[in-house]
């Protein structure tokens, strides 16, 4: 999506080799026009495929998620992440690790929240070695529902979660893959077949 990728290239910053910081529109500000383009965007590519919810991870997934299910009419629900390894009989709970903060957590949701009538969309801001992914995997497996796809905003094409997802045969759109980046240079892009121009 060149909306995106243009105001990675103008905004973002390079941390290191493996960091990208979009905290001026996606992590901390806000560009609510830009994440209304991106629910759209998820829409278009989505559509017509029975998704009666979408699941994303607390807290930078959440705007994104709320953009996105205004177009499909649908609830958003958020895994929540809990330090406690003793999580209690209410909830679905996997294992998981930050790749942002080093430290590992549980990723969690409440039963109430999903059943095997279930068709998920799974939307998050990055997808970086798929940690996050694999844990909500795992969560909608103990709960009997269906993953019709994973939406991502910024995939980290260099690192490894994009070729396991897909390799799995999971319907796994990214709207940026950034291919390479350093601090010099900046960031650059994979060339994608379908997107709409905008
Ligand atoms: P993964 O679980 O795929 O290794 O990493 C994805 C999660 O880590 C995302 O939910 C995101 O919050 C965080 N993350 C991974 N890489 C980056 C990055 O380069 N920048 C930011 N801001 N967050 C990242």
């Amino acid at each position: 999506m060149k909306l995106l990728e243009e105001k990675i290239k103008n905004e973002g910053q390079v941390i290191g080799t493996d960091i990208l910081k979009v905290d001026m529109f996606l992590n901390h500000q806000i560009d609510v026009n830009l994440l209304d383009e991106m629910g759209k965007e998820f829409y278009r590519l989505f559509k017509n495929k029975g998704i009666n919810k979408i699941l994303t991870v607390e807290s930078s997934g959440i705007a994104i998620a709320v953009m996105t299910a205004k177009y499909f009419n649908v609830p958003v629900v958020f895994a929540k992440k809990s330090s406690h390894k003793n999580v209690g009989n209410e909830v679905y709970s996997a294992h998981s690790h930050s790749f942002t903060h080093g430290k590992d957590y549980e990723m969690i949701v409440s039963k109430k929240y999903l059943s095997p009538t279930d068709n998920i969309l799974f939307i998050d801001d990055f997808l970086a070695g798929g940690n996050a992914a694999f844990s909500v995997l795992d969560i909608l497996k103990q709960s009997g529902a269906n993953l019709v796809g994973i939406g991502i905003a910024i995939e980290k094409g260099f690192q490894d979660g994009g070729k396991k997802l897909r390799e799995m045969g999971i319907e796994l759109q990214s709207l940026a893959i950034v291919e390479g980046m350093d601090e010099t240079n900046g960031v650059s892009f994979r060339e994608q077949g379908s997107e709409t121009r905008n």
